[in-house]
């Protein structure tokens, strides 16, 4: 049996996992469940799952919940769950920077990692890094990408691959230029084409800051040089990345996309279970595969995030903390959509750099970072109310 813990179990990535977990019941059991606030979904999958532990990380915790389940409260009780001796695998499906520190204890405490929170990598990428050396553990991904370029490397070592591309849908606005991009609402920018995700990574694929943020996360995880990572637009959705070989050999991972699959690979890893309720890959069906470069006008967060990746230190830190709260300001309706990219443009500049040993210096860049973001949402908020009225 394999004992799972779910961290984030009540957002998008968490049900899924779920789901999964149900349908294996000789193979996984859930060993805990964990939320941020939403305490109502969290007591119906604690009724459905009986899980010894349940942690809510921000909010108070039911009145009266009943059932054998231990409950708890608090960030620290998030980390005593990864960090669990009676735990196998950790699921960190957190949103934002958020999910560093838990990514950090389930390594330390060498608990096998099954990473969707992509953050932790982005923000933290060197103490990961340490942390799964340290406590001699695997870091396995719930990305499409990086599970397609895991799957592509089994069995090959690293100085007979070239370099790796990473496929991106391309989002809601592909084909738009900026100008167009102006007055997209937050409405049109939810609607993915070919995924189901959550709020936010779903304005970062409309960005293509999403891309970014993998393009990091496959530099740690992988060990290659930003010299040897792509990206290219794919919008089926059907190749998940590529890997390219010395010989000019190139593999790729292909399926209809649904998160359920990197999931299963992660939970399963290096084993393949037999699944009845994925979808069976039928090229027919799935052709026409297009592919074509990202446009880096219209999508300037792309670029800009690689570059912050290139610097190191804290800068990939700061990108994403400057990008979380664009995000938001977008989704509150504070600032337009290519002003997301001028927010995280303003906060690269305004945070110096400086190399990453601890938490703190991540959590002191990502707070330096949040400040100078929220500073521009508010400026650009301003320019465009005078904008209105003029
Ligand atoms: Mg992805």
């Amino acid at each position: 049996m394999i004992r799972v813990a779910v961290l984030g179990s009540t957002g998008s990535i968490g049900r899924s996992t779920l789901e999964v977990i149900s349908r294996h019941p000789d193979r996984f059991e859930v060993a805990a469940l964990v939320t941020n606030r939403r305490v109502g979904a969290l007591v119906e999958q604690v009724g459905r799952f009986r899980p010894p532990v349940a942690v809510v990380a921000e909010a108070a915790l039911p009145s009266d919940p009943g059932g054998p389940t231990r409950w708890d409260t608090g960030r620290d009780a998030v980390l005593e769950v990864a960090a669990g001796q009676d735990v196998d695998v950790v699921v960190n499906a957190l949103v934002g920077a958020a999910g560093l520190e838990p990514t950090l204890a389930a390594l330390q405490a060498g608990n096998r990692l099954a990473l969707a929170n992509k953050e932790s990598l982005v923000a933290g990428g060197p103490l990961v890094l340490q942390a799964a050396g340290r406590g001699r553990a695997d870091v396995v991904p719930i990305d499409s990408e990086h599970s397609a370029i895991l799957q592509c490397l089994e069995g090959y070592d690293r100085a007979s691959v070239q370099g790796i591309t990473l496929t991106a849908s391309g989002g809601p606005f592909r084909g738009r230029n900026h100008n167009q991009l102006r007055h997209v609402r937050p409405s049109e920018a939810l609607n993915h084409p070919t995924w189901d995700m959550g709020a936010k990574i779903t304005i970062d694929s409309a960005t293509l800051a999403n891309k970014a943020l993998e393009v990091v996360e496959a530099h740690y995880l992988y060990g290659f040089g930003y010299d040897h990572i792509h990206a290219v637009v794919h919008p089926q959705s059907i190749v998940h990345s590529f890997v390219e070989f010395v010989d000019g050999s190139v593999l790729a991972q292909m399926g209809f996309p649904t998160m359920e699959l990197p999931i299963l690979y992660a939970l399963s890893y290096p084993e393949r279970v037999e699944d009845g309720a994925l979808r069976t890959y039928d090229p027919v069906m799935a052709s026409p595969l297009t592919f074509e470069a990202i446009d880096h006008d219209a999508f300037p967060l792309f670029g800009m995030g690689v570059e912050a990746g290139r610097r190191g230190g804290c800068a990939p830190a700061v990108y994403n903390a400057g990008n979380e709260i664009a995000v938001q300001a977008f989704l509150e309706g504070k600032v337009l959509f290519p002003d997301m990219a001028e927010v995280v443009h303003a906060t690269l500049d305004g945070v110096g750099n400086h190399d990453v040993h601890t938490v703190d210096d991540v959590l002191a860049a990502d707070a330096a970072a949040r400040r100078l973001a929220r500073e521009a949402v508010d400026r650009l908020g301003r320019a465009e109310e005078t904008g209105k009225s003029a």
